[in-house]
């Protein structure tokens, strides 16, 4: 997105200082905790962000006039929000009715995917898509395209001209998926191959082997993917497991030999510390175990598994077995953009299991925790010296009803978790990509 603000278009490449009330994470939160020592909350105080787009410090204190001064004086100031696992084409199919997964897929989403096959339209939509998650307050995001080549270029090209730190890869399937939807192996790994020269490691961009799921892909395919992983050990892993019980009963009928639907993964040595799983909601001990050894994360998406009716993610149970967990939108199977909507969707899920997620562990998933779990920590989700400088500015309240909850909110937990709660992206002020401005509220 062009920046709407010519002031600061015109200084983007000064040093910038933001002045407003600052938060993000210096470690994981624990679980359930309150007042957590992992939260550095930083009220009315600055965030230097050098010439380079970095971030160069905070203080308290006014910078000198070497700097240029954005002043957000009573806003949040945080992180931007890094969305581990969601769907470009699926803006399309987004808040589609009455199915579940596997009827889903067939009715609504595979005949979306299908138009991606044209460069112009695979251009435009990857345009429309990551400048809708920057209006989200997203500035990093792990991404499926669709099986057809040009729409994981499209989707390279257009996160590379705004700077965003994207992993994506050409979706693999090849069956049961319908004309116009197959790859097969041998064109496939060639694409890949073309695809992680020309993308990954190429500025902020990174290449995922991206298996849809178990059951659109061949083993033939499958051992392909793993031997790309085996080649390359920088490749990240993106596909789904275990979102479904009929997915999950299919699985075990198409790979009879494997113990579950994670081992699928891992006997092709899918799962490994850049692997992002999205779902992992009907999961046994044994599997917990292995993906804690893997050090692969699972992309929670509770607003997909509400609304797809797909089940309630054991987040207690991923903690106590010891594997990373980051939070995801999932859309279109999630019915929004919006981490806090999602974030907010969460916490609902864990409530009807029994548990309370505080927005600190809500919050971490959707920023620091996110970047550990793919061993981005040294370039995003926090405000630490020499991170790349993505941070979105944040209203409070906008609305009568957050507005008077805000006001009456004493401490820090309880206004970050009313915000969380009540917020979506119409709080959005501003969204920086290393700096530049990418998306800034119409005045
Ligand atoms: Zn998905």
């Amino acid at each position: 997105m062009t920046p709407a603000n010519p002031v600061t278009s015109a200084t983007s490449r000064s040093k910038l200082a933001l002045r407003g009330d600052l938060l993000d994470f210096t470690a994981s939160p624990a679980w359930g905790q309150l007042d957590s020592p992992a939260v550095r909350f930083q009220p009315d105080h600055w965030l230097l962000i050098d010439e380079y787009g970095r971030i160069a410090g905070t203080q308290g204190q006014e910078p000198d006039a070497s700097w240029t001064k954005q002043d957000h004086r009573g806003r949040l100031i945080l992180p931007g929000f890094i969305d581990t696992h969601v769907h470009a084409p699926q803006l399309d199919v987004i808040a589609s009715y009455g199915a579940e997964l596997l009827d889903w897929l067939n009715t609504y989403t595979f005949p979306a995917e299908q138009r991606y096959a044209d460069p112009a339209l695979a251009r435009r939509g990857a345009a429309r898509f990551l400048d809708a998650l920057l209006a989200h307050g997203t500035t990093s995001a792990v991404v499926f395209p669709t099986v057809h080549k040009v729409s994981a270029e499209a989707l390279f090209e257009a996160a590379r001209s705004r700077g965003m730190r994207l992993i994506a890869g050409k979706v693999l399937m090849d069956r049961h998926a319908p004309d116009g939807l197959r790859d097969d192996v041998a064109q496939a790994e060639r694409d890949c191959v073309d695809l992680i020269q020309r993308f990954h490691g190429q500025e902020r961009l990174a290449y995922a082997v991206t298996v849809r799921f178990a059951p659109t892909s061949t083993p033939a395919q499958l051992a392909m993917a793993g031997a790309l992983c085996r080649a390359d050990a920088s490749l990240y892993v993106q596909t789904h497991v275990a979102e479904n019980r009929s997915e999950v009963e299919w699985v075990a009928r198409l790979f009879p030999a494997a113990r579950s639907y994670l081992d699928v993964y891992a006997r092709e040595g899918l799962l490994h510390p850049r692997a992002v799983l999205a779902h992992g909601i009907w999961l046994d001990e044994a599997d917990r175990a292995v993906l804690a050894e893997s050090g692969a994360q699972v992309a929670f998406c509770p607003s997909s598994n509400l609304f797809l009716g797909s089940g309630l993610f054991d987040w207690v149970g991923a903690r106590a077995a010891g594997f990373a967990v980051s939070a995801a939108s999932d859309v279109g199977g999630g019915t929004s953009l919006s981490m806090q909507r999602t974030l907010a969707d969460g916490y609902k899920v864990q409530a009807m299991a029994g548990q309370r997620l505080t927005a600190w562990v809500a919050l971490h998933a959707a920023t620091r925790g996110a970047a550990e779990g793919l061993g981005l920590q040294h370039e995003i989700g926090h405000f630490g010296l020499g991170t790349l400088a993505d941070v979105c500015v944040w209203d409070w309240a906008r609305g009568p009803v957050a507005e008077a909850r805000f006001e009456v909110a004493r401490e820090l937990h309880e206004k970050l978790f009313a915000w969380m709660t009540l917020s979506d992206e119409r709080n959005l002020v501003t969204s920086l990509v290393a700096g530049r401005t990418r998306y800034q509220r119409p005045t």
